[in-house]
């Protein structure tokens, strides 16, 4: 299988070349333009694999894209890249209309070109997977569930984005048969997470003994997906998806922000024992703007019609993650000390 990954030095991404290329021997080839999120440490385990390969390139560049689907011959896209942080969204929201909506309408069409020279097998086999988010749909009332079928109602600037990508992707399949696939995936956790989103933020500041500000009351619920169970969704749906449809994808854990911090807190607490409890550091403070109360994902379709189930539970996942952070500070040390520190908040900020 030779697959173009967008997006594949950014958390998610590089979660996915690392497990198709070491765990699945396919053919990669990884496109990102490296901004602030990316991290090229995320890749080293497979930098020198011979069935990796790396293209410094913007998806908003169609030239670019076009070379790439000629050079490679894809059997798949699965399309990660995208501007992903809801508060710097609010703070200057171009890049992700231009990355998120114009990157993509650029990709849809390279992929259409490139399967307009191809024979119809080989067109049958090609899938292009869309990489989207539940944040899509807006936010839950108690009790609710987000299925497949739940209408769209983004509210900040990064879900709008994100929202309006998933319906190029969807009118292309429509209107072109441009064979589409939308998955639509819960908050992700995991090693190599941009130390901005919640987890990680909250791991490297209670570790500092810093102060560990929370939204509002901290009572937004978000559900809970370990990077690597998303990786085998992903994998599931290139391989067995069908045409035209969207997943949601998601681990059936969902949890109250505050909660989300506390039990990181006594995960430090117990590997990396301090003279106070870690949770003596939580600071509520004034709410995001539009802050969505509650995110939830029914995953059944995904469940019944492709045989996946998130395999870890979020106590596993969550203790793992700690302990991934305290033993690679030199991963994470630069970026806390560069980039991310003239960052807006400093927050609690879930993805
Ligand atoms: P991330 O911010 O960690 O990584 C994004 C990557 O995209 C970076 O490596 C960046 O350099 C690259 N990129 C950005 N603009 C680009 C451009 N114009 N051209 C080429 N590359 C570009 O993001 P992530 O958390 O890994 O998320 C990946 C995808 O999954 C996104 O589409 C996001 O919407 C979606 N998603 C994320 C989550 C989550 O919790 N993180 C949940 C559901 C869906």
């Amino acid at each position: 299988m030779k697959v173009i990954i967008t997006g594949g030095a950014g958390f998610i991404g590089s979660a996915l070349v690392r497990h198709l290329v070491r765990d699945r021997d396919w053919q990669v080839a990884n496109v990102d333009k490296l901004t602030y999120a990316a991290n090229l440490d995320s890749l080293k385990s497979v930098s020198s694999a011979p069935n990796h390969r790396f293209f410094p390139a913007d998806i908003c560049d169609a030239s670019a894209m076009d070379a790439i689907f000629a050079d490679i011959e894809p059997d798949a896209i699965i399309h990660l890249a995208a501007e992903t942080h809801v508060d710097r969204s609010i703070n200057g929201s171009a890049e992700f209309i231009t990355t998120n909506i114009l990157g993509t309408h650029v990709l849809l069409e390279s992929a259409r070109r490139y399967l307009s020279n191809l024979d119809a097998s080989a067109q049958s086999h090609f899938r292009f997977v869309h990489v989207s988010t539940d944040e899509v749909f807006g936010s839950l009332p108690p009790g609710g569930f987000f299925t497949e079928s739940t209408a769209y109602d983004p509210r900040s600037p990064y879900s709008a984005s994100k929202a309006a990508s998933d319906h190029l992707a969807s009118a292309w399949h429509a209107t072109y048969g441009l064979p589409t696939i939308t998955t639509n995936c819960s908050n992700n956790y995991g090693p190599h997470q941009f130390p901005e989103k919640l987890i990680p933020l909250v791991i490297l500041n209670a570790l500092e003994g810093k102060p560990l500000p929370v939204y509002g009351d901290g009572r937004q619920v978000r559900d809970w997906l370990h990077v690597d169970d998303h990786v085998t969704a992903l994998t599931r749906v290139v391989e067995h998806g069908r045409i035209g449809e969207t997943y949601n994808i998601g681990g059936r854990a969902p949890m109250e922000n505050i909660a989300v911090v506390e039990a990181i807190c006594k995960a430090l607490d117990t590997l990396r024992p301090a003279q106070h409890p870690r949770r003596d550091l939580i600071v509520h403070v004034e709410d995001r703007p539009g802050h969505d109360r509650r995110y939830a994902i029914d995953p059944s379709k995904i469940e019944s019609e492709l045989g996946w189930r998130a395999e870890r539970s979020f106590a596993t996942g969550i203790a793992d993650t700690v302990q991934w952070y305290l033993d690679n500070e030199s991963w994470w040390r630069p970026l806390r000390d560069g980039i991310y520190s003239g960052s807006r908040l400093g927050l609690l900020t879930p993805a």
